[in-house]
């Protein structure tokens, strides 16, 4: 019988953020795998909690996991703990996860705080779609390549930041996305929790004045589907029906489905472009 892989949520702030079930799950696991093993003492200490820790973290998460594998398929029941809020939430967790589950280990969630949730869920803006985006690649050409595939993102997006990169950052989302609206919020569940619900421009503005301090998540808001239609049409509007219609006349299509095809993309009625064509 294997053992069981627990990813435990922590509170990324406020320790009374930590549940019941995680303190009883630490308590009970054999073996707690922790991002970094001098922060979590603290928390564990807290909680009482006295069960042999081990370190899991971003450069040995390969070859760890393998050992943390056979200990679970030993029977051993791990939880995996991270600096704060959800394993695999822009922290290790991913691959030890993907491992269990080839292998036939069970991973069970224990659910808390995660810093995108609590930030789109306070944030004003709509938390019906959105697209966590993490932090944005470091290295330039995929930064541009994720900034351009966002211009058109007709969800909430949400972005982590570290303070140092957060005016670059700005700079780089408002030359992209154009003006919109952000939810910034700052150290989430902490003594100085802030949400600051702007224009991108004016967070630029603000943070030229203001020193970034925190930790941040950033929620900007998705281009609506109404202004992302009108952009289509407008696009179309550059050239004459009858060129239009030669484009899908030459693709071979018949002459009703390309009046079809033309109106669908004008934002008008089929009787429209018959009339326009006469
Ligand atoms: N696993 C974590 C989670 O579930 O949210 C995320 C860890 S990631 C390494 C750290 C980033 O999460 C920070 O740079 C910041 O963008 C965001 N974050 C974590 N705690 C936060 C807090 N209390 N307030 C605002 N953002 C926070």
């Amino acid at each position: 019988m294997s053992g069981t892989l627990y990813l435990v949520a922590t509170p990324i702030g406020n320790l009374e953020d930590m549940t019941f079930r995680a303190v009883r799950i630490l308590k009970e696991a054999d073996l707690i795998a922790c991002e970094d093993t001098r922060t979590s003492r603290p928390l564990l200490n807290h909680f009482d909690i006295h069960t042999p820790v081990t370190s899991y973290h971003e450069f040995n998460k390969i070859e760890k996991a393998k050992e943390l594998l056979d200990k679970l398929l030993e029977g051993m029941d791990i939880a995996l703990i991270t600096d704060a809020g959800t394993p695999g939430i822009s922290d290790p967790g991913e691959e030890l996860c993907a491992l269990c589950v080839e292998a036939d280990v069970p991973v069970v969630p224990v659910p808390g705080a995660a810093a995108a949730i609590a930030a789109v869920t306070s944030s004003g803006l709509s938390c019906r779609r959105f697209a966590f985006e993490a932090f944005l690649p470091k290295d330039k050409k995929m930064r541009q390549s994720i900034l351009k595939e966002l211009e058109s993102e007709s969800r909430t997006i949400i972005i982590y930041e570290a303070p140092h990169h957060l005016r670059a950052t700005l700079d780089q989302l408002f030359e992209a996305l154009g003006e919109r609206r952000i939810s910034l919020a700052r150290e989430l569940t902490k003594v100085h929790e802030e949400h600051m619900l702007m224009k991108l421009s004016e967070a630029i503005a603000y943070y030229r004045e203001h020193e970034p301090r925190g930790e941040y998540v950033l929620v900007i808001e998705g281009v609506s589907l109404k202004e992302q239609n009108a952009k289509a049409q407008a696009a179309w509007e550059d050239i004459s029906i009858t060129e239009h219609m030669d484009i899908y006349l030459s693709q071979g299509m018949e002459k009703k489905d390309a009046m079809k095809a033309v109106a669908r993309d004008r934002g008008v009625s089929k009787r429209d472009i018959y009339q326009a064509l006469l």
